[in-house]
Parts: structure tokens; sequence; C-alpha cells
């Protein structure tokens, strides 16, 4: 999935309390995405950043503890869960386009995504797609053929930009703003 669902998602997510603050919203937006900051680091050892351990719930819950030892006077116990959920969602979508190719729905991603039993199974050892070469290549590649993917991604980016939108303008009709 790209960054732009992941963030949706993320977004989505952070509405599900009222309590949260501004930081802990900011971090949960951050923890949606976090994860594929080791693109970098899979193009530099010519492996597939799916295959790192970054990419697995051993990764993503250390990732969540120095995320909460970093920021743990602005995260409350909800904001702390709600960033490894957003970690962990994070890791379903990514799982989520080989589902979608399992059902018939696309015709790439066809191989699982996520190494989920990390450690107690060793990680998938894939070399990376020649298309990561060219982000333009590979985003083109996506979206003609990942199209539930993109499907899904565009289902996740309308809702959380309406529901953005209609916390932005709770009393639409006597609000000059909206
Ligand atoms: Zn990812």
């Amino acid at each position: 999935m790209l960054p732009l669902g992941h963030l949706s998602a993320a977004y989505l997510l952070t509405q599900t309390s009222k309590k949260l603050s501004l930081k802990e919203v900011l971090l949960i937006l951050l923890a949606g995405i976090v994860l594929d900051f080791d693109i970098f680091l899979g193009i530099a050892l010519n492996k597939s950043h799916h295959d790192l351990i970054t990419h697995t719930p051993f990764g993503a819950i250390i990732v969540w503890l120095i995320l909460i030892f970093i920021f743990s006077k602005s995260l409350s116990g909800l904001g702390k869960v709600l960033v490894l959920a957003s970690l962990f969602l994070h890791l379903i979508l990514d799982e989520a386009g080989y589902w979608l190719y399992s059902l018939g729905l696309q015709s790439i991603i066809n191989q699982p995504q996520i190494s989920w039993f990390y450690p107690l199974k060793p990680l998938f050892d894939r070399l990376i797609s020649s298309s990561f070469y060219s982000i333009g290549l590979f985003v083109w590649i996506y979206l003609n053929n990942a199209r539930a993917n993109v499907l899904l991604e565009i289902i996740l980016f309308l809702t959380a930009l309406i529901i953005f939108i209609l916390n932005r303008c709770p009393k639409r009709k006597n609000s000059k703003n909206c």
C-alpha cells in the first residue's frame, strides 16, 4: 500500500477516540507510515523492505517501544495503545495486497508480504523488484495491476477526507467557513 492509504487508515484510527491530544493524533499518523522508512535500507541491501525485521510484528513492537520511550510525556495509555494499533494496521494493510491477490481481485502481489511469526520463523528473503529502482515505474505498475489495492486506498482516502471535513465543519449550516 502507498503512504496515502496508510496515512488515511491511521487518520481513521485517530477518530476512534475524541480524547486524543493533537500530539497523540500526530504520533498515531506517524506510526501509520514510519515502518516504510525502511524502504531506503531495503534498496541499499537489494531486498524487499517487506522482508526486513521492521515489517514484522516483532519489529513493530520494537519501533513502538522506541516511540513511547521518546514521546512518553506526550502519550496517554490510550495513545500508546493506538500508536501500537497504527503500526499493526500498517502491517495488515501491506499484507492485504496478497489477500486481495489470493481472492483473484488483482494480478500482482502474489506472495505473502509480512513474516508474521518472526523470530519463531525466519524472514522471507527476496530480492528487490527491479521496478523498485524507479519509483515512477513502480507506481505505474502498481496503479495498473494492483487494482483492488488501489480501490482500497481510494476508499480509505475518501472516507478519511469526508470525516476530516465533517470534523472541521460540525455545524455546517451555521458556519461561514464550510
Ligand atoms: Zn509498509
